[in-house]
């Protein structure tokens, strides 16, 4: 079972300021640009090399990354990692000790399933989890 690292999400203000110096940096277009209604969020994910950087802008004042935001400022919000058996990650994290943040919509960018680990457990870092 094989657990890999999928991308590094960035909570911005206003994805229409951020992508073209991303797009600078990166040297490319957005693969992807979407809304996720269930998350509160519209993502922008570059591919860089094996994982991607997903830049998150918040739908609204309610969104998870309007409150990062207003809380913390622009910056990393989670990293992800990409698991095959989401259940049986699950299981073992819990089993560790690691605090999952319950949900009400578990569907991500592109229909993926996500989970994400509380930072209090894990170090100070928000994790999501998505199968692929
Ligand atoms: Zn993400």
């Amino acid at each position: 079972m094989s657990v890999k690292m999928d991308h590094i999400g960035i909570a911005v203000q206003s994805l229409q300021q951020a992508m073209p110096k991303y797009r600078a940096l990166l040297q490319k277009e957005p693969d992807h640009v979407e809304e996720v209604p269930g998350q509160g969020v519209k993502v922008a994910m570059f591919r860089a090399g094996d994982s991607s950087i997903e830049l998150l802008e918040p739908l609204g004042p309610d969104s998870p990354i309007a409150r990062h935001i207003a809380k913390r400022g622009e910056g990393i919000h989670h990293i992800c990692l990409a698991v095959e058996n989401m259940d049986a990650v699950l299981k073992e994290a819990e089993q560790a000790g690691l605090e999952i943040i319950p949900q009400k919509d578990d569907r991500g960018a592109g229909g993926h399933r996500i989970a994400f680990l509380h930072p209090k457990s894990t170090g100070g870092v928000l994790i999501e989890l998505v199968e692929k």
